[in-house]
């Protein structure tokens, strides 16, 4: 569960075509990073990924089945915000519980699920609170709680941390690193950070104007980049 693969896929936006055709896989478990600088095309390729754009061509498959055109509910992923997107009249348990009252998961799974989540993102204490009253780091782990009790195939992470300070940043870094151990799902990171990139990627995919530059591991990239872009991007000494 949670490989994905994208055949000859691309994007435009009117006559402007953000992304060109591209092919990339995913592999189950994998923690692959998207990095490149703003306005590279990123989010467009996640948003895609999570069936919240619609491809201009090309095909998507998840788990070997075609999700090209399967809605963004049914893809079995979940996907994390910057801007956390959190319900501010809801308490942290309601929220945390609103994708399951959605699918109509019984209470008491409901429950559980929010036990496990709450326990593995350290908020057994804040859950009858309200998101006004949490630090933005309490109130991204919401976020990721919420994407947690879907149990998805994969995860995608849209620059969850820019918001954040430099020092929450790098905690919740090693937050996110360590779910990923524990749970060994997918994940997709999107950043614009090198350094996000180098410290928690398995898997790097290097983006410049919609294309795929270089993939590969944080220490391939480093030791043999493709062209100056990659080399320059990295901060590769060559
Ligand atoms: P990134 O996440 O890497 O910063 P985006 O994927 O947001 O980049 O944007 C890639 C390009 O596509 C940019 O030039 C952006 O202006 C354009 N773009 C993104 N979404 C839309 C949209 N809904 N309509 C038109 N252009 C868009
Ligand atoms: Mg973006």
């Amino acid at each position: 569960m949670g490989r994905i693969t994208l055949d000859k896929v691309s994007k435009s936006f009117g006559d402007v075509q953000v992304i060109p055709p591209l092919d990339l896989t995913i592999d189950d478990g994998e923690f692959t990073v998207f990095v490149g600088p703003s306005g590279c095309g990123k989010s467009t390729l996640l948003r895609l990924i999570a069936g919240l754009e619609d491809v201009s061509s090309g095909q998507i498959r998840i788990d070997k089945q075609d999700a090209t055109y399967v809605p963004p509910a049914k893809r079995g992923l979940a996907m994390v915000f910057q801007s956390y997107a959190l319900y501010p009249h809801m308490s942290v348990r309601k929220n945390i519980a609103f994708p399951m009252r959605m699918a109509k998961v019984p209470a008491e799974e409901q429950n559980r699920r929010i036990e496990a989540a709450a326990n593995a993102l350290n908020l057994t204490d804040y859950l009858d609170r309200r998101p006004g009253q949490l630090s933005g780091g309490q109130r991204q782990r919401v976020a990721i709680g919420r994407a947690i009790v879907r149990e998805p195939s994969a995860f995608l992470f849209d620059e969850p941390l820019s918001n954040l300070d430099a020092a929450l940043r790098v905690g919740m870094r090693l937050e996110i690193s360590e779910l990923h151990e524990r749970l060994e799902t997918t994940m997709i990171y999107v950043t614009h950070d090198q350094v996000e990139a180098m410290t928690m990627a398995d898997k790097i995919v290097v983006l410049q104007a919609g294309v795929i530059e270089q993939v590969g591991s944080p220490l391939e990239l480093y030791h043999t980049p493709r062209n100056k872009f990659v080399a320059g991007f990295i901060g590769s000494p060559k």
